[in-house]
């Protein structure tokens, strides 16, 4: 028996016991007369004391002998402390120790296994292993063990059937890059890893499976963003017989249900807004509505007025900083260079000072006069003692860079709190996309989402226009899922995939499986998927989702502790045959 108890274990009510514990020597202090180690493992920190008038001499030497990291076993008794830690579960006892193993030596870690380490980034990523000893690290993944544990048993309670989909599938060239899979036995064939189990789960239903869900591993092989990963994990769920209220009742249950487990939080609304309300509101179809600074258009009160800048520009917005009035020329200055940053791209920036005394006070006084500049504060729903802050130039562009703005501001301004929680569905997002880079349409979600019926007749016409069955749940300004009504029937969906530049010959080859499975009785279905990483990591308070994946890449896609992606050698090429390149 390696141990009786484990080192988060023991409380003054064992007193006296004889115990067996095993652990990671944490840190000692060695008095001369008296040694004290900290033993530690996954449950808690026991001290455990090594007293020479009360430990064999032999075993006090042993002590000395044992190094940070040391992974060892100890036989003792469990004494009341003298100086008690109220700081741990465990601070009331100590184990006088009677016998001492080591059950593995170590070397002295990179960094300190400590809550606060000096390990830098790239360090930690490397010693991952050692990482985790580390409680934020440890905490972080026990915290999304029991996220996945509640899903599990909300969708289970709620029929949901866990259904896991194949890894190894077909490549397509919709949506993301696939990672691809060379085929030994198929010579010049390739497999590619899922982007998500999306026409599975839709076959799942044709298949007359009902409730499908899965947490599932999607792969996309995209030019990473910070806070991205090429592999990350999704809650996937399919319905039949649904409409998009079933689903939204479903999911907002299951957000409410983690809320309430996680955080005791009682949501109890969810708001709706469609996409072109969010666009026009907040500049983004994700917005974070626990603060204001909604956007004010201006077009109306601030154009013909001589200002050029606004008069030739489609959209002139701007919002309302709380109390920033008090801002002096840096500081807006300094914000102005922010918003001309690259990453931004806006081209300037007026502003206009909402004084406590009721006057105005702006960068374009030249060209607006109090009476003007009054309209201003009362469309962007400015106080006294506020900043208006105003952008202009094509409306696309004009919303992106003022909700960049806004976002920073309230991260500023300290009002994205990390433990006040606002859900907000997002819905009627656009079928279609266009895309300058391809010149052609792309299917804003994906191409099996159904367009809205009412909107069908635009399919032709203008193309843009078609709203469709889509939904996207946003928490805190992040989206954490997203899903869809889908087409059930053959006609439809090669009607979509025509509209998406595909001859019917392509759409037969790419996705003749799910055509033809429409034709068997496909049930009117649709669902949607969290991203997990995410949505643990918005739970337990936290922007990045690195801490809360076991193994994560990094920036640049590369898992730096086993050294991936690596070369293959020349043999394993010649078996999949495959040649390689590298100019
Ligand atoms: N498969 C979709 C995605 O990965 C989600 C869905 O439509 O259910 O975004």
């Amino acid at each position: 028996m390696y141990r009786s108890h484990n080192c988060g274990e023991l409380r003054i009510t064992d007193t006296d016991k004889e115990v067996t514990l095993a652990g990671w020597v944490q840190k000692s202090r060695d008095k001369g007369f008296m040694i004290w180690i900290d033993l530690r493992d996954r449950y808690g920190i026991t001290q455990l004391i090594f007293d020479e008038a009360r430990t064999d001499a032999a075993i006090m030497q042993h002590a000395r002998t044992l190094g940070r990291e040391f992974v060892i076993q100890v036989k003792g008794i469990v004494i009341e402390r003298e100086s008690k830690n109220s700081n741990i579960p465990t601070g009331e006892v100590e184990v006088l120790v009677k016998e001492l193993s080591i059950l593995n030596e170590a070397q002295l870690p990179p960094f300190t296994i400590e809550d606060e380490t000096d390990g830098g980034e790239d360090l930690r990523m490397k010693y991952r292993y050692l990482d985790i000893r580390r409680n934020p690290v440890k905490n972080s993944l026990l915290f999304r063990h029991k996220i996945t544990q509640e899903v599990r048993n909300y969708l289970s309670n709620l029929d949901f059937c866990e259904v896991e989909t194949p890894y190894l599938i077909k490549s397509t060239p919709e949506g993301a890059r696939d990672f691809v899979v060379p085929s030994r036995m198929n010579p010049g064939q390739f497999y590619a890893l899922p982007q998500s189990p999306q026409t599975f789960k839709q076959l799942l239903m044709v298949g007359g499976l009902d409730k499908y869900f899965q947490i599932v591993k999607c792969f996309r092989d995209e030019d990473l963003r910070a806070d991205r990963q090429p592999e990350f994990t999704q809650i996937d769920c399919e319905m039949s017989f649904i409409e998009q209220e079933d689903i939204l009742s479903v999911f907002e249950g299951l957000t409410r249900h983690l809320l309430k487990t996680v955080h005791n939080i009682d949501i109890t609304a969810f708001p709706r807004m469609s996409y072109e309300e969010a666009m026009r509101r907040y500049g983004n179809d994700k917005p974070d509505i626990r603060f204001g600074m909604e956007f004010g258009e201006l077009n109306t009160v601030a154009q013909h007025k001589n200002f050029s800048v606004f008069n030739d520009a489609e959209l002139v917005a701007g919002i309302a900083v709380p109390g920033a009035a008090s801002y002096t020329r840096k500081q807006i200055d300094a914000l102005t260079d922010w918003v001309k940053r690259p990453q931004v791209g806006a081209s300037g920036m007026v502003y206009c000072k909402c004084e406590l005394d009721g006057t105005f006070k702006s960068s374009v006084d030249k060209f607006y006069d109090q009476a003007d500049l009054s309209r201003w504060a009362e469309v962007t729903g400015a106080q006294p003692g506020d900043l208006i802050l105003v952008l202009s130039g094509s409306a696309n562009k004009t919303r992106a860079q003022l909700s960049a703005l806004r976002m920073e501001l309230a991260h500023r301004l300290g009002l994205r709190k990390p433990d006040e929680f606002a859900p907000l569905w997002v819905t009627d997002f656009p079928l279609l996309e266009w895309d300058d880079e391809t010149g052609r349409y792309h299917a804003m979600h994906h191409p099996f989402t159904s367009p809205k019926k009412e909107d069908m007749h635009l399919l032709d016409t203008d193309p843009g226009k078609v709203r469709a069955n889509a939904y996207d749940l946003v928490l805190n300004g992040n989206e954490i899922g997203g899903g869809s009504i889908r087409i059930h029937d053959k006609e439809t969906q090669s009607l979509m995939f025509k509209h998406l530049g595909f001859t019917a010959d392509q759409a037969q080859e790419q996705f003749g499986f799910l055509l033809d499975a429409f034709q068997y009785g496909a049930p009117p279905h649709g669902g949607l998927a969290f991203g997990l990483d995410r949505l643990v990591a918005i739970l337990g308070g936290q922007e990045t989702i690195r801490d809360f994946i076991a193994f994560p890449k990094n920036n640049a896609g590369r898992d730096v502790m086993i050294d991936a992606p690596a070369a293959i050698d020349q043999t394993q090429l010649q078996e999949l045959s495959l040649e390689v390149h590298i100019s």
